[in-house]
């Protein structure tokens, strides 16, 4: 495997990247305060970016919400934000070269068939690994969609073997995408492009050097690499913050309706209350309520806690 090509010629650029698919809540702003604060005190640009690919949940409603939400936090970007599905054109484009390079091929598998073909039956929402069943099966979208009776989707051919990367917060780290997930969908049936393809053309078009999000992403890291390889694309340097869980270890996304932004700023709770709240969770000693723009050089990658933090049921 080639190693990393890093890229410190190019001005430090990183972004935010909601989806609208809902309001942000307390675990959002942790991990949008950490990204600002980090990107920030190191003279980076901010873009905004809404991931609105998910055409059954995105909203373009929670678009303007999430961006009140961000700035009643304290936190800015520069430039008109960005919405993904804008830019359909050029991820069709990258879905048919990499096809016509023999490096994605249809599939028609239904989920019910794969579930079938699972040796042992996966527990809870634990990805299902594909096993190649389409590889060299179809020549061309219509043979398959003919033959098939039924729409496909493009696969990304995985090459077997480790993926291997440096997170700068949570350490090396290193995942056998053949072997635990298999070879992955690009385009999904409806011909939507997946997000694994649309991150990693939105980050190379931006270009973005640092990406920062949550750890539950830290995993589809290794695909985004196999996409930047067959791409030629640059990589970026990858910071992923632990999630925030509640009292039962559950993600906050389960219960946001309680913990949304919008709900707390509705109650009366200064945006000065939340953001001391994260960036106690990250290790830094602050009053009971404090700006974000305060914090810029308070902020330390180092001291960010590897572990998931817990909602304790208060800010204080
Ligand atoms: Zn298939």
């Amino acid at each position: 495997m080639t190693p990393l090509r890093l890229h410190s010629t190019r001005p430090l650029t990183g972004r935010l990247a909601p989806s609208p698919t809902g309001a942000l809540h307390l675990g959002h702003a942790r991990t949008f305060l950490l990204t600002w604060w980090h990107l920030r005190q190191r003279g980076a640009s901010v873009h905004l970016r809404h991931e609105d690919l998910d055409a059954g949940r995105a909203r373009p409603e929670h678009q303007q919400a999430i961006e009140d939400d961000l700035r009643w936090l304290g936190v800015d970007w520069d430039g008109p934000p960005v919405v993904q599905s804008r830019g359909l054109d050029r991820l069709q484009a990258a879905l048919a070269a990499l096809h016509a390079r023999g490096l994605a091929y249809w599939c028609t598998c239904s989920r019910a068939e794969l579930r079938q073909l699972q040796s042992a039956p996966q527990l809870g929402e634990l990805e299902l690994r594909y096993p190649g069943t389409c590889r060299g099966r179809w020549s061309t979208l219509e043979e398959a969609e003919r033959e098939a009776g039924r729409e496909a989707g493009l696969r990304f051919r995985v090459p077997s073997g480790e993926i291997r990367f440096v997170d700068q917060v949570l350490g090396p780290q290193r995942f056998d995408v053949q072997a635990t997930v298999g070879d992955f969908l690009i385009s999904r049936r409806d011909k939507t492009p997946a997000y694994q393809l649309a991150v990693v053309l939105d980050d190379a078009d931006a270009g973005i050097t640092e990406v920062h999000r949550g750890a539950d992403l830290l995993a589809s890291t290794a695909r985004q690499l196999l996409l930047q390889r067959a791409l030629g694309l640059p990589t970026p340097r990858y910071h992923h913050f632990p999630l925030v869980l509640d009292a039962e270890g559950r993600r906050l996304a389960k219960r946001v309706d309680s913990l949304s932004l919008a709900t707390l700023r509705a109650g009366g709770v200064p945006a000065e209350r939340v953001v001391a709240w994260v960036a106690r969770s990250a290790g830094l000693s602050v009053p009971r309520a404090v700006s974000a723009r305060e914090l810029i050089h308070e902020f330390t990658l180092e001291r960010v806690p590897t572990q998931p933090v817990r909602w304790l049921g208060t800010l204080d």
